[in-house]
């Protein structure tokens, strides 16, 4: 076991560090205010080298590993938590599906434009009655001769409207349960695919969440990535990364609210004295530190013990359960530091704090990770699955 990150690793970090204090910190205010951030800024994350770190050379991408790619997607989270869930989709998720189990044609054909940023992924799982029990979805995909023909909705979708493929999750042929679904990629501009709307969210809000409808949408069989079958446990363990991802951004969040936090009560003053003189506020800190370090080690486990990028079951709903839960905690405390000063919007904590509160819901609630977690535990499955 080596808990230390490796001089080049360090070196990777310290750029990322420079880059967030750049490129993101400076912004994160104005990307949140105005609910966007601009496409020209997307390009700059790919062009420093931050899209398809996971993704082997021969893809175009840098052909790192999990843990590399979480290393820098927690230090930009530290600046703005915005940027560290797109750097988590251009390196989990979707992109990791293609890669473990799309074809050769697929890899070849998609990885390479995600690596430059000339084209962006979604994924699109949830539906409106089909959240947690992701497996009574009901988009459906009916063969027709050398295509799918696509029906239904989908909610709640990062990158919604913007972004120029979607890994669609769907049921094919009809087929009940899990066994009917698999996953298509359906690129934007095809006929039917219909970008339904926004939906206005409390936290990252740089990042659009928004509606995808499928109305007779044609899409070539070829373009199914994995398909129905037995491959349910394919596609949910290709997503495992996307929550040590989603984990390595509760955690920046996190580190970037204790920094900010812990530096303001280091020099504010009340009755004479640095507030940090005091043993309540010393113990505060340190609290902080603890849950933050704890998360840190759960999330570098989960990340260290990937292969390709597919991170295990448990070690991914631990690190997610905990370093999200964290970081509200963490958060909520570095606005308490802070005083009334921290819950203003002229500092960023309230930011932080909205922005924090997304983990435990994207990527799976924290009940359903639980679930899992008690599955491994308790060696059975459980009737919720
Ligand atoms: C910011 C954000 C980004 C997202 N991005 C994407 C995306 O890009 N792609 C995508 O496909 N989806 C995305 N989602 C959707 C996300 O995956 C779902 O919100 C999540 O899976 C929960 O589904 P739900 O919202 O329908 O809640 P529901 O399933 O309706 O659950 C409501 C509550 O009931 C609890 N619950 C449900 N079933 C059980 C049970 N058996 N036992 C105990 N408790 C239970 C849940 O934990 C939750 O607290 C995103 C969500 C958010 C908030």
């Amino acid at each position: 076991m080596d808990f230390k990150p490796s001089p080049t690793q360090q070196k990777r970090v310290a750029q990322a560090h420079q880059f967030g204090l750049q490129e993101a910190a400076p912004y994160a205010a104005k990307w949140d205010q105005e609910e966007h951030i601009p496409r020209t800024q997307i390009q700059k994350y790919a062009d420093a080298g931050f899209f398809g770190l996971t993704i082997p050379t021969e893809y175009g991408g840098h052909g790192l590993s999990a843990l590399d790619a979480v290393l820098v997607i927690e230090e930009i989270a530290r600046h703005c938590g915005i940027s560290g869930r797109l750097i988590v989709d251009h390196n989990f998720g979707a992109i990791i599906t293609i890669l473990n189990f799309g074809t050769e044609a697929q890899r070849r054909r998609v990885l390479p434009t995600i690596c430059t940023g000339t084209t962006l992924m979604s994924i699109g799982m949830t539906e409106p009655d089909a959240g947690s029990a992701l497996t009574d979805l009901t988009t459906s995909a009916i063969a027709d001769g050398d295509d799918f023909i696509l029906n239904g909705k989908k909610h709640w979708i990062t990158g919604a409207g913007e972004r120029e493929y979607t890994l669609v999750y769907a049921r094919f042929g009809n087929v009940p349960g899990p066994k009917g679904i698999g996953a298509i990629l359906v690129q934007q501009g095809m006929a039917g695919f219909n970008y339904g709307g926004r939906i206005p969210s409390l936290g990252v809000r740089g990042v659009q969440e928004g509606i995808l409808e499928f109305d007779n949408v044609r899409v070539p069989k070829q373009n199914v990535v994995v398909p129905a079958g037995s491959a349910f446990g394919n596609l949910m363990s290709a997503y495992n990364g996307q929550r040590v991802g989603a984990a390595a951004v509760a955690l920046g969040i996190a580190q970037g609210a204790f920094d900010f936090a812990k530096s303001y009560a280091d020099e504010r003053k009340q009755f004479g004295k640095r507030i940090t003189d005091f043993q309540t506020t010393q113990f505060k800190l340190a609290d902080m530190a603890i849950d933050l370090e704890a998360a840190r080690y759960l999330v570098y486990r989960a990340a260290s013990n990937a292969q390709a990028a597919i991170t295990d079951r448990f070690e991914s709903s631990v690190a997610k359960v905990y370093a999200s839960e964290m970081a509200l905690r963490v958060t909520n405390e570095a606005i308490q530091l802070c005083g009334a000063e921290g819950y203003g919007r002229h500092l960023p904590l309230e930011r932080m704090y909205r922005d924090a509160r997304c983990f435990m819901l994207a990527g799976g609630s924290a009940e359903m990770q639980r679930l899992g977690i008690a599955t491994v535990v308790l060696k059975r499955p459980l009737p919720q699955h």
